[in-house]
């Protein structure tokens, strides 16, 4: 800290992404990207006249984004909101939605974001237990005191939660927004799209950084009632009017167009995730059954840590946080037949 910090800075704790090594080239299964490459449409406009366009502002509404996202989900596109990556979008949301006399409420277990954003914000949080099975207990969500983030599948379980589950929680929480955290949710069929006509206070976040190949490209979107896109805008536009660049939303919108493509890329994931998840149980771990690109898995009597120091020596790159409750388990983002099959290997040699 300098001398001139704030108080506010000195009491945050910032978010601690998961390794990003430039040094060396890793299997890299810790960050839960896409282990295939964009569609062949985003590499048309990446290597297009366009980058001669760069010298002009984007567009501050994010036209063409919008109208490519409202074609594949049927929704007016002041149902949508984009932001530089999702984690914008959440950020925003705290501003426009998380009161100072509220509580706003998430899981003990979930993405970490969540805490460092309340903080960020000054907000009060309150951190509800999953229970024993990692499971998510909406019964606990019931109380209408601050604004809901769950994540659906939940980070770093891979758990999902059913429409009517949600449901419950947007009906118990009329005064509050409850936002959905979709960023694994095209790896599985847990969406809560069909529930936005008929609830106000549902905000669904969306990234390209997963199911689309786009981490680097930072393209998040959010879906909702109009009235909290319009707050959703005011925020942006009194922050970063400009929040996408020209290139990301051109990219986003070839990228979501290619339905093809998209559908063969998450498919194989999911057959991927299938043969990884059986072969780690085949080697005596316990995996929970994933909803997302990633699996969370321990072996009893083997240390999460040492394994994740022992799976870096080998070259291969995974998740492990040092939360109590979850510090044995690895997250494993589910990668290429080649990659998985390297992982399981090397754990094979190790285990004995
Ligand atoms: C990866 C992730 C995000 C952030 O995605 P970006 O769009 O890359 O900012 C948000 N929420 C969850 C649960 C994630 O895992």
């Amino acid at each position: 800290m300098s001398i001139f910090s704030t108080e506010t800075l000195k009491n945050m704790d910032a978010y601690v992404p998961g390794e990003q090594p430039q040094d060396k080239s890793y299997i890299k299964l810790n960050t839960n990207e896409f282990p295939f490459p964009p569609s062949e449409k985003v590499k048309a406009v990446v290597n297009s006249e366009k980058a001669e366009d760069l010298r002009l502002y984007s567009d501050p509404t994010c036209r063409i984004l919008k109208e490519a996202i409202t074609e594949v989900y049927d929704f007016k596109t002041e149902n949508v909101f984009c932001g530089n990556g999702s984690d914008e979008v959440l950020a925003l949301s705290f501003l426009a939605f998380c009161k100072k006399e509220d509580t706003v409420v998430f899981p003990d277990i979930s993405y970490g974001f969540y805490p460092v954003f309340a903080s960020f914000f000054g907000l009060k949080y309150n951190e509800i237990p999953l229970k024993e099975d990692f499971s998510i207990d909406t019964g606990d969500y019931l109380s209408d005191c601050g604004t809901v983030y769950i994540a659906n599948p939940n980070a770093p379980t891979g758990l999902t939660l059913s429409e009517q589950e949600i449901e419950k929680i947007l009906i118990a929480n009329p005064n509050h927004v409850v936002v959905i955290d979709e960023a694994y949710c095209d790896f599985s069929d847990c969406s809560s799209m069909g529930l936005i006509g008929k609830y106000k206070n549902l905000l669904i976040v969306r990234t390209f950084s997963k199911s689309y190949a786009l981490a680097g490209a930072r393209i998040g979107f959010a879906l909702g009632d109009r009235e909290l896109i319009a707050d959703l805008e005011k925020a942006k536009f009194s922050f970063n009017p400009y929040n996408l660049n020209r290139l990301s939303i051109e990219i986003g919108a070839a990228a979501i167009k290619d339905r093809e493509y998209f559908e063969k890329t998450v498919s194989l994931i999911k057959e991927n995730r299938k043969k990884l998840t059986d072969d780690l149980r085949q080697l005596g771990f316990t995996v929970l059954n994933s909803g997302a690109n990633f699996v969370f898995a321990k072996k009893d009597g083997v240390d999460g840590e040492q394994l994740y120091l022992k799976l870096k020596e080998n070259g291969i790159l995974v998740r492990h946080f040092s939360k109590e409750r979850i510090k044995d388990y690895l997250r494993i983002t589910v990668g290429t037949k080649e990659q998985n099959a390297a992982l399981i290997d090397t754990l094979g040699r190790n285990l004995k």
